[in-house]
Order: structure tokens, then C-alpha cells, then sequence
């Protein structure tokens, strides 16, 4: 089945903060692997060819208010721009806090109009709300770009703040801007059903599986009930997205074997019997490949 990875990220030990070094170092002891302190873009495409995903979306992260960073934020763009440039399996996001002010604003229409980074990607862990009115000049610029945004929900890193990232910060967005296509990542983890509501009541709102590798890998029928959970609210299969976070679960699952998973999946009996209806491969084929081409590469 052919596959667009709708959430991976990239990085070198150049470019991210002492402290995001020091916390990957903190997750990589907790779950006793080798830290990850280098990602470049030559392992994201050696991984994708293992695992014949055709695309796959980079989403940088701005962490600029919080931390001393090796780069400004226009170079932190310049250097994502780079990367995909000359390659079209890739596109990369521009990541911006929104507390930025005129300077974000300025970055968001550079990156789109001069950098050909195809949407934004908001971190809300590292401190603000997604929905307060003081960001709506960002959503506006959004809208009159035509890119989409993702959010990243749910479970965070040590020193980020998980507060802000549930989903129900996203309504109000949702709502006020309904031209806006809005991703929320991870099917905002561990409060799913949130993200199912928020992406059930907004039609403008889809939800991405990246990370769910790691309940695959050890309790596959909690993948199962949130899939037959979001097909109840009409979530599934029209806006869900296959991702994989990659490289922060290649522990727990391969991208490969990720892959091989998803494209096969089946709902047990037991949650037939329960009365969730079964899914058919088609539907698999618009979270795996078609939902993520029509919102991120204009249905190509
Ligand atoms: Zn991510």
C-alpha cells in the first residue's frame, strides 16, 4: 500500500538546544536505548526507502523563546528548506511560536512564499495556548496562505509543559477559522477521546497516528479501540493520518515494520462483537495515502 509519513522530524546536534539534548538523554535512559542525538535527513530517506514510504512531512519545532538555540529562527527555516530542496519525497513545515509577534508573522509569509515550506507546525508544550485571541492574526495569515497547521498534543518531554497541549485548546480555532485545515498530532495522546471530539465536531479538523507504533508494538487492541472510536465519530477514515514521529519510536517499531502493521490492520473480534464496525483496506488507503496528499501536497 503506498504510504506519505504525515509527521517525521529531522535534526543534527547542531541545531537543537543543550536542554532538548539533555532531555532526549532523560527519555533515552528511561526507556534504557541510546539516546538520539543526530537525526539528519540521510536516515529519514534510508529508512523510508526500508520501508517503501514515498513521502513523508518534516516538522520542525521553535523553541526560540524558551531556550538559548545554535540558530535564529530564519536560519532554523533556511536549514529545513535546505534539506528538502532538491528532493520530492520531502517537504518540510516552518515551526513558529505565535508569541513571536510581527517577527513570526513576517517568518510564517517568508517561509511559505520564499522557503516553499508547505504549512506551520505549533508547539504548544513550550508555554502558550493555541486558541488565545492574541494568536488569531497568525491563524488569519494561515488562511489568506492556504497552508495547513499541525499541533502537537498530548505527551511531551521533561522540561516542556504538557498543559497546553491538550486538544480542547483547539476548538476555539477550529471553529473561528473553519477554512483552516488543522492536524492534531498523535490523536492528542493519552487524551484521545478530546481529539476524536475536537476533530469530530470541526470538520476542518483531522487527527495523525504518529507514535501509536508504541502501543502496536505492546498493546495493539488500544490502537484497535481508538481506531473504532474515531470510525463511530466519523474521524476514521477521512480524517485520520498515518505518521511515525520518526526517529523517536524506531525502538518500540521500526518504520518499516510500522508500516506492515497499519497497512494490515484488522479490528478483533471481540470489538465487532461489541457492535464497532469492521474496517476495509479502502479506508486504509485514504489514512495511509490519500488524506495526507490532499492536505499537504494539493492532491498530487
Ligand atoms: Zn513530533
Amino acid at each position: 500500500m503506498r504510504a506519505i509519513d504525515a509527521h517525521v522530524h529531522t535534526w543534527t546536534r547542531e541545531i537543537i538546544s543543550q536542554k532538548d539534548l539533555d532531555a532526549r538523554r532523560i527519555a533515552a535512559e528511561r526507556t534504557g536505548i541510546e539516546p538520539q542525538l543526530d537525526s539528519p535527513v540521510v536516515n529519514l530517506k534510508e529508512a523510508m526507502k526500508q520501508a517503501g514510504i514515498e513521502r513523508a512531512v518534516i516538522l520542525p519545532i521553535d523553541s526560540g523563546l524558551n531556550q538559548d538555540m545554535p540558530l535564529t529562527l530564519t536560519e532554523k527555516t533556511d536549514w529545513h528548506a535546505q534539506e528538502v530542496e532538491h528532493d520530492d519525497s520531502l517537504i518540510t513545515f516552518v515551526g513558529l511560536d505565535p508569541r513571536r509577534g510581527r517577527e513570526g508573522l513576517e517568518e510564517l509569509r517568508r517561509a511559505v512564499k520564499e522557503k516553499n515550506c508547505k504549512g506551520w507546525k505549533i508547539y504548544p508544550p513550550n508555554g502558550f495556548y493555541p486558541d488565545d485571541d492574541d494568536f488569531f492574526s497568525y491563524y488569519e495569515l494561515a488562511s489568506e496562505l492556504e497552508i495547513p497547521i499541525v499541533i502537537h498534543q498530548g505527551f511531551t518531554s521533561r522540561f516542556k509543559h504538557v498543559k497546553y497541549a491538550r486538544p480542547i485548546y483547539v476548538d476555539k480555532v477550529a471553529a473561528e477559522f473553519p477554512q483552516l485545515k488543522i492536524v492534531l498530532a498523535h490523536v492528542g495522546t493519552p487524551w484521545v477521546s478530546e481529539a476524536l471530539m475536537v476533530s469530530a465536531k470541526n470538520p476542518n479538523v483531522s487527527v495523525d497516528v504518529s507514535g501509536w507504533q508504541v502501543f502496536a508494538s505492546r498493546i495493539p487492541h488500544k490502537l484497535y479501540e481508538m481506531i473504532g472510536e474515531a470510525k463511530i465519530m466519523r474521524v476514521f477514515p477521512n480524517r485520520m493520518l498515518w505518521g511515525s514521529d520518526f526517529p523517536l519510536f524506531e525502538h518500540a517499531m521500526s518504520l518499516k515494520d510500522w508500516v506492515k502493521f497499519f497497512s494490515n490492520i484488522q479490528l478483533p473480534e471481540d470489538l465487532i462483537e461489541r457492535g464497532y464496525p469492521q474496517i476495509t483496506s479502502k479506508e486504509i488507503e485514504l489514512v495511509m495515502w490519500k488524506n495526507a496528499s490532499r492536505i499537504f501536497f494539493g492532491g498530487q
